[in-house]
């Protein structure tokens, strides 16, 4: 198996491939599901319970983790893996879609991006450097660069000329990575909005780059179901075949079936365990229960029959419910162990099926 990407069968009814991919700490089967660790933590689950649940791979933020505790302090402290006792792949969001989506006030200059942190208000600069000096630092298996996250809803015009930035902060990002002596993977980020032209002219710019894989960003930003769907089933199959194929902020399994039809091979979402702390888990053909309802009071069965999680070996609907009415803390836990874990099945079930 060599370093870089393998597509292992591909499908003969539509797009989906299997692959491995090699990181530094090791190879992802995918297609896969990423369980998000926004700032080091996959909230309410213990690294030792995400090895449990057949995560290989994680996400966390360049943008939290820069701002607190800082990329040095955690340089210092061996790296991210070594600081959240987490010794299997991470990959790095930029931080572009924070600086976008949670600033107000935000200014983009030739260089990059100057902004106030959410913590303090504080002001902080983003460029297309330092960004990767920072994935650098917390030692993250795959890196991403610097964007413009254009909201949904923007013009034609606006999303062609942040998508303009986007491409020119992306050369110097790939020029900069490839100067440094690092093994660290870097992925390009396809931008667009919902316009296929534009799709098409990030696709065919970022391509002409030596990128280790391709992301699909600025979808799952507050677009109908179908737009979403339409973007990422005409543009995955249009991103080179041998590189692994990321689809940004996807988990819900209505889009991951979708994803993975199309070619796609790597998605996160936080929605699994933000579900699970308002007391939503997934239950069969998706649907998405709330165990609040006083339907589950007496219930004995556990969340999903058939579901190997801790959680649901072990656990009533009627118990979760009553955790969830006294406010244990575990509730989250265990509720975040079923979601997470269903759509890990959900993503290995259907890498089987290719
Ligand atoms: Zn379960």
């Amino acid at each position: 198996m060599h370093r870089g990407f393998s597509i292992l069968k591909t499908a003969t009814n539509s797009n989906a491939r299997r692959g491995r991919l090699w990181t530094p700490h090791g190879y992802i089967d995918t297609p896969v599901f990423m369980p998000v660790g926004t700032q080091a933590a996959v909230k309410g689950v213990l690294p030792d319970q995400l090895t449990g649940l057949g995560a290989q791979i994680i996400l966390s933020n360049t943008y939290h983790l820069a701002l607190r505790p800082g990329s040095e302090l955690i340089q210092a402290a061996g790296g991210l893996h070594a600081f959240m006792h987490w010794d299997h792949p991470i990959l790095t969001d930029s931080g572009g879609y924070q600086v976008f989506s949670l600033q107000s006030q935000r200014a983009i200059d030739s260089e990059g991006v100057v902004f106030k942190s959410h913590l303090d208000g504080s002001k902080h600069r983003f460029t297309p450097k330092n960004v990767i000096d920072h994935q650098v630092r917390l030692g993250s298996d795959i890196m991403m660069p610097l964007d413009i996250c254009t909201p949904y809803g923007a013009s034609h015009k606006q999303t062609d000329a942040d998508m303009a930035i986007t491409h020119r902060w992306e050369a110097e990002a790939v020029d900069y990575w490839q100067s440094l002596d690092t093994d660290q993977l870097l992925f390009g980020l396809v931008q667009g909005g919902m316009f296929d032209d534009l799709r098409q002219a990030s696709v065919a710019a970022l391509t002409q780059h030596p990128f280790s894989g391709f992301a699909i960003g600025g979808v799952s930003v507050g677009e109908p179901m179908a737009d979403m769907h339409r973007i990422i089933e005409t543009v995955t199959p249009q991103l080179p075949p041998d590189k692994p194929r990321y689809i940004m902020g996807i988990g819900l399994p209505e889009n991951l079936e979708v994803a993975i039809r199309a070619g796609a091979d790597m998605f996160d979402c936080v929605l699994p365990t933000r579900l699970a702390r308002h007391g939503q888990v997934f239950m069969d053909g998706h649907q998405r229960v709330s165990l609040k309802q006083a339907k589950f009071k007496l219930d004995p069965e556990p969340i999903q029959p058939g579901c190997d999680c801790y959680t649901c070996l072990r656990f009533s609907r009627a118990y979760l419910r009553h955790l969830i009415q006294a406010r244990e803390l575990s509730a989250a836990t265990l509720l975040s162990i079923h979601n997470v874990r269903y759509l890990i099945r959900l993503v290995d079930a259907l890498r089987e099926q290719i």
